[in-house]
């Protein structure tokens, strides 16, 4: 049901993303090959079937000796073996060592039955026999190293029959290593949504055309599809849809077979808001006032598709940095748990603010900023001006400083929480600004 202008809410930060959350769904899994997985949770337990090493194996190269057969030995005193013969990496042997022998062998090699230690070359004399063209039937060993020494054992990352990954699990990096030494070329996941993205406005161009006069061109689209991209989601450019309402009813159709659509536009009270309308007759949408700056307007809605399938819609303002920090509060952790995943909020840092920010009306400002980290502080300094149509602010920005409604000002020295947007970016910044 549509509210209305009169019926406009203002309510929290934390309200608008319960509200959103609450709607939100887990997706279901698909089974995908494992590279294609970075970035998504794992959606059943992974158990090893065999111990990762699967076999006693050298981490170095030399010789695999017996340790009495080399106890006491010196560089001055080395004790003389029969080497037996060779093992390389990947081979199968059947060599054993026993007293007094050795085998040749390669870092990953199995260690040959008998053995139980390798003994680097440089505490051979294998160089010193090359040299001189003597027997290399034998080897010196100059060092006396204790049982196990360099060998890696069997099972020692992963027993046999170990749990090794749960379901909820993000996996990075990392977890793609572990899951390939378990030969695990497909993964079951939750699958990434699909987005769809929708700009509005009459004076919103397309990008690859000419810009006509009194237009601007759509960034918003890509700022929130780079943003859905980088949070894992896949997104679905609809286009751009003039203010009126037969247009926008048919762009928004186009994105139902989405998982959740974001629109920009259209949701301030503006004349030629027509968004609204087009919803409210679509669906089940509510308007919100937030009380956050920047990003005000807020629309969250149920569409519904004529086979009663239901999609959430999120209506983020139009101001291109309103609409990122908005899609970051709202989107971001609502794709997240789509994805499955429990981390839904951004990790946030304590800093010393450089400069001052005045919060005149009693809202939740977000305020961009660069942080550094100097002597073992985090200092976060404004990006230059704050007003929301000022894109270029956001590339400047690894940050938002959270000033609380019922602060007034902030001073240049006083403490703020900081939501972090990018870490690799910290110290960054600051020398680029
Ligand atoms: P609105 O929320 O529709 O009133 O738009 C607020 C401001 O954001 C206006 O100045 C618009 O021109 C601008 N704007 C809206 N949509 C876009 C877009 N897709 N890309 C860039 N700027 C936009
Ligand atoms: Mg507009």
């Amino acid at each position: 049901m549509w509210l209305g202008r009169t019926a406009l809410a203002m309510i929290s930060v934390e309200e608008a993303l319960s509200k959103i959350l609450d709607f939100v769904k887990v997706l279901e899994k698909e089974e995908k090959p494992l590279l294609d997985c970075l970035g998504q949770v794992l959606a059943e337990d992974v158990y090893s079937f065999f111990d990762v090493p699967p076999q006693d194996n050298s981490a170095m190269d030399g010789y695999a000796v017996q340790s009495k057969s080399i106890a006491g030995a010196t560089y001055e005193h080395p004790r003389i073996l029969r080497v037996v013969g060779e093992v390389a990496a990947g081979c199968v042997s059947d060599l054993k060592v026993g007293t007094g022998t050795a085998v040749r062998i390669m870092t990953g090699a199995f260690v040959p039955h008998g053995a139980d230690v390798v003994v680097p070359f440089e505490d051979t004399d294998e160089v010193d026999r090359k040299q001189a063209s003597t027997s290399r039937d034998e080897i010196g060993v100059r060092v006396d190293l204790p049982d196990g020494s360099n060998i890696r054992r069997r099972g020692e990352d992963i027993a046999k029959g170990e749990l090794v990954l749960k379901p909820g699990r993000l996996l990075c990096p990392a977890e793609i290593g572990v899951l390939a030494s378990l030969g695990k070329s497909t993964v079951p996941v939750i699958r990434r949504p699909l987005v769809g993205i929708l700009a509005t406005g009459n004076e919103v161009s397309e990008i690859d055309q000419h810009l006509p006069p009194g237009k601007i061109y759509n960034s918003n689209s890509y700022s929130l599809a780079a943003q859905v991209i980088s949070y894992g989601g896949v997104p679905k450019l609809l286009g751009v849809a003039r203010d009126e309402v037969g247009q926008l009813t048919t762009a928004i159709r186009h994105g139902f077979d989405c998982d959740m659509l974001v629109t920009s536009g259209g949701v301030s009270l503006g004349d030629y808001d027509v968004v609204k309308q087009v919803l409210a007759a679509e669906g089940d949408i509510s308007f919100w006032t937030v009380r956050m700056k920047p990003g005000k307007p807020l629309a969250f809605g149920i569409l519904e598709r004529s086979d009663g399938k239901k999609i959430p819609h999120l209506g983020l303002p139009g101001n291109p940095v309103s609409s990122m920090i908005t899609f970051e509060l709202f989107a971001r952790p609502a794709i997240f748990k789509m994805m499955g995943r429990s981390d839904l909020a951004k990790p946030n840092i304590t800093a010393v603010m450089e400069d001052s920010v005045e919060n005149g009306d009693g809202r939740r400002i977000f305020a961009r900023v660069a942080v550094s980290k100097r002597n073992g502080k985090y200092y976060a300094s404004t990006t230059g001006p704050q007003g929301s149509g000022i894109l270029t602010s956001m590339m400047k920005a690894n940050g938002l400083a959270i000033i609380p409604e019922t602060t007034k000002r902030v001073k240049p020295g006083n403490h703020v929480e900081v939501m972090m947007l990018a870490w690799d970016s910290v110290g960054i910044c600051e020398k680029d600004r």
